[in-house]
């Protein structure tokens, strides 16, 4: 077992890593930014190493900052979290050459799916339902490319191959507008990623988004968790999420479940993983991999029983995984609410201090947040402040508790998304459920 680790993250995402690794008997190193030095993680962590200044690039982003701070504390394993360095292939190679344990999969793994195109090509190739699309990158030639875009139909979605957070694409309506499209996202891609390759995908005009929830241990096993909807979306963010997604018929969603535990075992997997799928008209398209733990990773535990954070833990200690799938039971459903530090009109984040804070509670809520009474939310990270997790036997029992939930919580001092929230969860379409990725937007009026 491994038994000291260095968690490279801050926020709830430290928080939660440093319980896991508590309820292991692993030992923990927080390291933070000059200014969050009093976050919870940071008072609760064996040991605390300040890597740097406030500005991302020079502490959380810091390589060689978080490679002394594991030698200097004697950590064995870094835990990436998600954002920062978790999908960073050359941190990951860097930590392993140093000796250390990645806590995710190989460096190698993590760079083919880092690339789109990469990551297609292998996710087809195991048999994973991907868009009807180009054949790799597209090249220069509009006589090409006007006869790539009339086999997939229009309208078309140019896409960077290295691109990421909802960048770096564009839609194209016809064929007037496909070769100037082309070269536009290409010196783009070149100008944000310093790659401009791209490639071309059939445009789904109102999908939602459903993903997978794997577990691979490298030894030749693989299992998934099941689904999660996360179709409640602005900007490409991910707002309210919750697991099973409902109304997918069962026969699809077997299917695709074979395909990622299948996928997993065929590159050799290693650790937690996601496989997200844009899903329109009953079939599913595969669109990209993360190859992290996600925020909205408590659906999935609370509707299996699993912790996804401990099981990081286990494989990345050489442990074959503790489940077979035939263990693993679904049971009841589950809704997350992320909370965030942001104006409820503009979206602005609104870092402050935190005069009030009142938790909710109950019977199946759970809050996996690091703010307290007193905390400032300082102004240089993103605004995601804790989120809300319910769980009921059914969904519209894990809605009304969620509503609740939302209605007993307080946070006072800074403004954030709660009154959103709870708006959301009243709104008869989601109710209903299996709303798609636009509708979030359209109320909002945007
Ligand atoms: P990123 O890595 O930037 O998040 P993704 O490939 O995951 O890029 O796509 C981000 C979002 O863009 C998707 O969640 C979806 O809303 C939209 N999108 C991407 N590809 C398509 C497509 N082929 N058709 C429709 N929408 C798409």
């Amino acid at each position: 077992m491994l038994d000291k680790v260095l968690i490279a993250n801050r926020g709830e995402i430290a928080l939660r890593i440093l319980r896991a690794c508590k309820e292991l008997d692993i030992k923990t190193v927080a390291v933070h930014s000059k200014i969050d030095a009093d976050l919870k993680h940071v008072k609760l962590a064996d040991q605390a190493v300040c890597i740097g200044p406030n500005p991302s690039p020079q502490s959380y982003l810091n390589v060689p900052a978080i490679i002394s701070a594991m030698e200097i504390s004697g950590a064995q394993a870094v835990h990436p979290g998600y954002g920062f360095l978790a999908e960073n292939a050359d941190f990951a190679e860097q930590v392993e050459n140093s000796g250390f344990v990645f806590i995710g999969p190989t460096a190698e793994v993590i760079r083919v799916m880092g690339d789109k195109v990469a990551a297609i090509r292998a996710m087809k190739a195991a048999g994973v339902p991907t868009v009807p699309g180009s054949d790799g990158p597209l090249s220069n030639d509009p006589e090409q490319l006007k006869t790539t875009a009339l086999r997939i139909g229009y309208p078309v979605i140019i896409k960077a191959a290295a691109g990421g957070g909802g960048r770096g694409m564009r839609v194209v309506e016809n064929e007037q507008a496909l070769v100037n499209a082309v070269a536009i996202t290409k010196t783009e891609a070149t100008a944000a990623f310093g790659d401009g390759t791209v490639y071309m995908e059939k445009f789904l005009q109102n999908p939602r988004h459903v993903e997978v929830q794997v577990l691979s241990d490298g030894q030749g096993h693989a299992i998934h968790l099941g689904d999660r909807d996360c179709s409640l979306q602005r900007r490409h963010q991910k707002v309210l999420e919750e697991a099973p997604a409902p109304g997918i018929p069962e026969e699809a969603r077997q299917a695709v479940f074979e395909s990622c535990v299948n996928a997993c075992i065929q590159i050799n997997y290693r650790g937690a993983g996601t496989f997200e799928f844009l899903y329109e008209d009953g079939c599913f398209y595969f669109i990209e991999m993360n190859t992290r733990v996600q925020v909205e990773h408590p659906v999935s535990e609370m509707i299996t029983g699993v912790d996804i954070v401990k099981e990081q833990l286990l494989i990345a200690s050489g442990r074959p995984l503790s489940f077979k799938q035939e263990d693993i039971i679904f049971r009841g459903h589950s809704f997350e609410c992320r909370i965030n530090a942001e104006d409820p009109v503009t979206f602005m984040p609104q870092p402050g201090t935190i005069i009030a804070y009142h938790a909710p509670g109950g019977n199946g809520v759970r809050v996996d947040s690091h703010i307290y009474n007193g905390y400032r939310v300082p102004p240089n990270y993103d605004s995601l402040i804790g989120k809300i997790i319910t769980y009921g036997r059914d969904r519209s029992s894990a809605l009304s508790r969620m509503r609740n939930a939302l209605d007993e919580m307080v946070i006072d001092g800074i403004k954030t998304n709660i009154d959103l929230h709870a708006d959301l969860v009243r709104d008869e379409a989601f109710k209903k459920g299996g709303v798609n990725i636009h509708y979030l937007e359209k109320k909002l009026g945007l």
